[in-house]
Formats: C-alpha cells, structure tokens, sequence
C-alpha cells in the first residue's frame, strides 16, 4: 500500500504545490483541509508587505488606490478560478452565514411579495446547522414555512426528493452543493431546474465545493449562492465568504442588510438608501481587506493549476484513502458515496468508539475532523496533501483501532 502511494505520489503532476504551503511541525498527516485549509507559504511575507506598504504607507489613501473595489474584484477571481461563472455576479463580503441570510432572505422576500402563498424554504435535515439555523430566522421574521426533506445521511439530496417537495408555495430551495458530512455531490443542475419548473429561486452552499470539485454555476443557471474561502481556498481563519447572483436576477433582489458600502455612492452621505448597480449591492459595511490577502495568494496557485487538475487529484486521493480503509479496517462503516463521480473531496468513516481515539490521533501527529455520531471526516485538499500523508495518516488510525496501546501517559 505504500508502495502506491509512492508511485502516486510520484505521478502526481500537483506534486510540487505541496511545497507552497508552509510546513507544520509535528504533523505526520493533515486530514482536514476542508475545514481549514493550509496558508499558503507566501503569506507570511505577504501579510507582512501589506502591512508595511499599503497599510502602512498607503493608509487612508488605499481605500481610493484600489481596496474600495476589492469585493467585486476578488470575487471575480474566484468566480473565474472555481465557480464557471462569468464576471460582474460575485463579490466577497461577511461569513459565509451572513451572506447566506442577506441572498436568502432576499429571494424569500422576493418571492412573498410577488404572491402571498409563496412561503416555502425546501431544505434537508442533514445541512449544516448554520444553514438550517439561517433558514428557521428568516421563516420566524417573515412567517415562512420551511419544508423539510430527509436526507440520507450516507448519500445526500436528490433530484427526486426535490421534486416531491416543491410546488406553487415553494420561495426558495436551499441546500449544499456538496454535504459536509458525506460528501454527497448534489446534482445541482438538476434540482436547479425543478426549482424553476416550480417557479422558485435556488441558493446553493458551496463551501464544501469551491476549490475542490468543478462548478458551472452560469451554466446551471443557479440563482444565488455562497460560500466560504478558508476551507479548500486556504485563505484563513476568518477570511471573508463570497456571494454570486446571477445577472438577470440582481436587480430584482434587495438584500436586507442595507449599509454605506453598497450604496451607489457611499460618500455623497446623503439621505436613503440607493442600492449599488449590480452584485456590489450585497455589500453592507467595509469590506475585510486584511483577510482578503492570503485569499489572493491561494487564488494564484488555483489558476496555476486550474480546477479539472485538482478534481482530477481530488479523486484519486478519496479512492486511495477508501481501499486503505477496506483494506485495514473491517467493520467500519463507509458513509460517504462508492461512486467517484457522486463523492467530494472528503469521505467520513463511522465506528462506535471513534471519538475516544481523537485525542490520541491527533497526538500522533494525525488531524482528521470529526462528526457526529462516530464519523471521522478526512478532509483531502488535493494541492497540500501527498498520497503517502493519507497512507500514514490513516496507519496509524489503523493501528489505534487494532488497540495498540496509546503513547500518552
Ligand atoms: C463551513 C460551512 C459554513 C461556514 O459558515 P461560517 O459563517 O463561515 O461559519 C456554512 N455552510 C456550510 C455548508 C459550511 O460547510
């Protein structure tokens, strides 16, 4: 098995990008690179830079030189980069949840206005709590419905349950492109026209998606989505989320967060509000410009590499880490897709007993994350991760579950 891992390695035209990420001490495998990715090895220096010349030197004149328009700049890289969308419909700003609430409350809003019956969020049961916790406020603040479809939690949503559950009520559907706990891909373009059909909006969480799989929002005709930049686009913690909307839908949406930075002129400091042209109106306040800077320099190395070479990786790191555990570990359970073309960058296992093994893993130099109930989530962000990293990583899960003493204490 190590063996091929080598040979993998060897072949693995992403090879080199394992160097650019900064090297982390005492870590023998980093198994959650999808819910924090690994800074880039310029960062330091690129922080450090920024600081001293453009904050430091520039001060209030950066906002004039150029930072005003980052949202819309550095969203169209990543709209480039990762999203198969077009220029002019993504913009960063917020968390991922706030901006999740700003799209999604707006579609709702939309959607009541123009017919009172129209009140449904269709969402599943197994989306990540902020997700769920998002969709319940706006129901509460505007008396919507929220129309649950169980999903399972091996696999993920399907087209079928979607056009089960929406109607002539259904506002908005809502869900994650790819499930954080399976890795279920969504067929999204799929789910996106039943959406249409039934005269509703779809929003798509891509924050398990960007960076890792291959997006073709325009092409999907996907209305509105979010997603975060510090997971498989190693920007950071805290770094900021991006939103798209498509055109054609822009100016129809009015985001409820209404504030000076997405005004169509934020210094004219006059009475009311005139939202901005286009996607800068989902801009509330002043826009995070420090964090945007690791998020550049993890932007680089993506459209190096381009997104088909790192799905391409993506996939052969979750097939290798599967065998490995079919091969080693009998008797735990596999709860993510068998098929390549279903499954994400990352697969969960599930064991009884699997979180009293965490403390000794992570120990050892092993990082995976962990899920309820008894899942271990390996995380394989496919530029910072070497196929001999999963299989050692994965040796020493191996040997902790055959019950070999543990090395604390
Ligand atoms: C990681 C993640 C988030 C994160 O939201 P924050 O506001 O950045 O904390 C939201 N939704 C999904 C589906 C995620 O995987």
């Amino acid at each position: 098995m190590r063996d091929r891992a080598v040979a993998l390695d060897a072949a693995d035209p992403l090879a080199a990008y394992r160097d650019r990420f900064l090297p982390a001490p005492g870590v023998l495998a980093y198994l959650d690179g999808n819910s924090l990715g690994r800074p880039p090895a310029v960062v330091p220096e690129r922080m450090a830079a920024f600081v001293r010349e453009a904050w430091g030197g520039r001060l209030i004149r950066g906002w004039g030189e150029g930072w005003m328009t980052w949202p819309e700049e550095v969203g169209d890289r990543i709209a480039h980069a990762a999203l198969g969308a077009a220029p002019g419909q993504t913009a960063v700003a917020d968390s991922t949840t706030v901006l999740l609430y700003k799209l999604a409350r707006a579609a709702v809003d939309r959607a009541i206005d123009g017919d009172p019956r129209r009140r449904e969020i269709v969402l599943d049961t197994d989306n990540v709590p902020t997700d769920r916790d998002v969709a319940a406020g706006i129901a509460a603040e505007r008396g919507a419905r929220l129309r649950w479809v169980e999903t399972d939690p091996a696999a993920g949503i399907t087209p079928e349950q979607v056009a089960a559950a929406v109607g002539p009520d259904t506002a908005l559907v809502l869900f994650s492109h790819v499930a954080y706990r399976s890795g279920w891909i969504a067929d999204a373009p799929a789910i996106t026209r039943i959406a249409h059909e039934a005269g509703a909006l779809a929003l798509w969480d891509l924050s398990h998606s960007v960076g890792s799989v291959e997006l073709e929002l325009d092409a999907w005709g996907v209305d509105l989505a979010v997603g975060c930049t510090y997971k498989y686009l190693n920007a950071g913690p805290g770094s900021p989320a991006f939103g798209y909307v498509r055109h054609g839908l822009q100016e129809t949406l009015r985001q409820p967060i209404q504030g000076w930075m997405g005004r169509r002129d934020p210094f004219e400091m006059g009475p009311g509000h005139t939202p901005a042209a286009g996607i800068r109106a989902i801009v509330s306040g002043t826009p995070p410009i420090l964090a945007a800077v690791p998020l550049l320099a993890s932007l680089e190395m993506l459209e190096e590499v381009g997104i088909g070479a790192v799905r391409a990786k993506s996939r052969d790191l979750t097939a290798y880490a599967l065998d490995l555990v079919d091969a080693w570990l009998p008797g735990v359970e596999v709860v993510s897709p068998r098929d390549p073309d279903r499954r994400g960058g990352h697969v969960t296992i599930r064991r009884p007993g699997f979180r009293e093994i965490l403390d000794d893993l992570w120990e050892r130099g092993v990082i995976p994350d962990y899920r309820e109930p008894d899942g271990i989530r390996l995380g394989l962000a496919p530029l910072s991760t070497a196929f001999t990293e999963v299989h050692d990583g994965l040796a020493v899960l191996r040997d902790l579950v055959a019950g070999e003493p543990p090395t604390r204490r």
